[in-house]
């Protein structure tokens, strides 16, 4: 018998305990947080002991003193950002994940959770609609995923040219231009500067009426320096309208000049899982590479993103290393070979656990329901007296504004009006959305991502947004 197992189960069974009145309350508790700033400080920033506090007395404290510091983001009326929620097999997992505590780099350091993670990335590739010969690793999230794609693409097309940049660096290397919509995500700007790319090369072209890259737009840009080392990064599900990027017409166009295509597709991604919504990724399988997301619409909690590599040999050559004191698998997958960290958490168990639970059809209405949701609050909240539907949920992502009733009033005034509805929504703390700026003007997002968001919690957050709008009428001031 282990001699501290008292100590473990009294801290588990807090944390159990904890964790499942957390789960319980979430239909009924607030969507954001109640306690602010100077309090969480005050209630946390306890002065470090000399001697140490027992296991349980620590958890009991953290999870009284941060329990109206938590929003509500894994229940069903949390609509901010874009958040996805925590499927019960994946937090399970998860837990067992701490539990087991595998270094999750080799074979060797953790046998069963390398073979999970090369069937997680293989049923992965099969939701997704993506080639079986793809490479992939597990990450933190779609910003490491982006990283990780973008080593390889540039190991590739500097190759070409003649230029080995992970032995000679990048001083004197061609420069590698990026092009790409104003659509980007600022997580792809990141990668580009951690990797020395730098923003600069990135070059935003011009896009539809529907938020997509004009093909005309890029064929010129590629024609205009047409032998230069160039990643064209597509968008599947931007963050405003959830827009998806033309790949059956862009992605021959990139290849035409030898561009590597990467698609961002963070959330959207995940509609080539619907038979129902997969038009809208028609082509994307034809890219270089892809990231995306496991924390946000697979529900998995979260530290956890997945990047996809057509080219093998680009992704091994940027990545894999070998170490005299490491044991090197020889039939297995090392991780260590594809993902940019060494030692790391074992994250895929809780994939691989998210995705026994749904199965191919559970993730195909998981995707169908929160489209649907979203298309639903888009619509109910924009037919509101006062609130203006500015783009109904075509995936999970819809946009609405509310106008500021004065007569006369300006589009600064409705910019203002919307801030101010938003902050009384999220002051009520029955639902939480959060503010955007699209085309120039500020919205309020509709972003459902979320397991567990059902008619009931459409309504009640429908209902919620009605209120803040009232309260902010009685406070309309008089105009000078
Ligand atoms: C969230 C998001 C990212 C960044 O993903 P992380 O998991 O937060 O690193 C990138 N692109 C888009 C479109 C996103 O929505």
């Amino acid at each position: 018998m282990n001699r501290h197992l008292r100590d473990f189960e009294s801290a588990l069974d807090i944390a159990r305990a904890a964790s499942l009145e957390y789960i319980a309350q979430l239909d009924q508790r607030p969507a954001g947080p109640a306690a602010d700033l100077a309090t969480l400080r005050a209630r946390l920033g306890k002065a470090l002991t000399d001697d140490g506090v027992a296991p349980a007395q620590v958890v009991q404290d953290l999870a009284r003193d941060t329990a109206d510091g938590l929003t509500a983001s894994a229940s069903g009326r949390f609509f901010g950002w874009v958040i996805g929620g925590c499927l019960p097999a994946a937090l399970a997992a998860d837990w067992l994940t701490s539990a087991w505590d595998q270094n999750g780099g080799m074979y060797a350091t953790a046998p069963a959770a390398a073979v999970v993670e090369e069937v997680a990335g293989e049923w992965l590739k099969e939701v997704l609609g993506l080639p079986a010969s793809a490479s992939f690793a597990l990450v933190t999230g779609c910003q490491m995923a982006h990283a990780t794609c973008l080593v390889a693409a540039r190991r590739r097309v500097l190759l070409q040219k003649g230029w080995d940049a992970e032995q000679q660096g990048l001083y004197g290397a061609p420069p590698i231009r990026i092009l790409t919509s104003r659509q980007m995500h600022g997580s792809f700007k990141r990668a580009a500067r951690f990797l020395g790319l730098g923003e600069n090369q990135i070059v935003q072209l011009d896009s539809d009426d529907q938020d997509r890259l004009l093909p005309s737009a890029l064929e010129q840009e590629l024609a205009r320096d047409a032998g230069a080392p160039t990643i064209v990064l597509l968008q599947a599900g931007d963050i405003n309208i959830g827009a998806f990027d033309d790949f059956a017409t862009l992605i021959p166009i990139a290849r035409k000049y030898g561009a590597w295509v990467h698609v961002d597709g963070a959330f959207g991604l995940w509609v080539n899982a619907s038979p129902r919504l997969r038009h809208f990724t028609r082509g994307v399988e034809r890219a270089d590479s892809w990231a995306t997301d496991g924390h946000k619409w697979l529900n998995v909690p979260f530290d956890c993103g997945y990047a996809f590599v057509t080219d093998r040999e680009a992704h091994h050559g940027a990545l894999s290393h070998r170490a005299v004191y490491l044991t090197h698998a020889e039939d297995a997958r090392d991780q260590v070979d594809w993902n940019p960290e060494w030692s790391r958490r074992a994250r895929g168990f809780a994939t691989y656990a998210a995705l026994r639970q749904l199965g191919k059809k559970g993730v195909a209405e998981l995707i169908d329901r929160c489209c649907r949701c979203a298309r639903d609050l888009s619509l109910q909240i924009g037919a509101l007296p006062g609130a203006q539907l500015i783009w109904e949920a075509t995936i999970n992502q819809g946009l609405v504004r509310f106008l500021d009733p004065r007569p006369g009033a300006s589009e600064e005034d409705h910019d203002r009006r919307t801030d101010e509805v938003i902050a009384a929504v999220q002051a009520g703390r029955e639902a939480f959305f959060s503010g955007s700026a699209w085309r120039g003007r500020r919205v309020m997002r509709i972003s459902v991502c979320n397991w567990q968001t059902r008619d009931e919690d459409v309504r009640r957050s429908v209902a919620a947004v009605a209120e803040a709008m009232m309260q902010q009428q009685e406070r309309v001031p008089a105009r000078p």
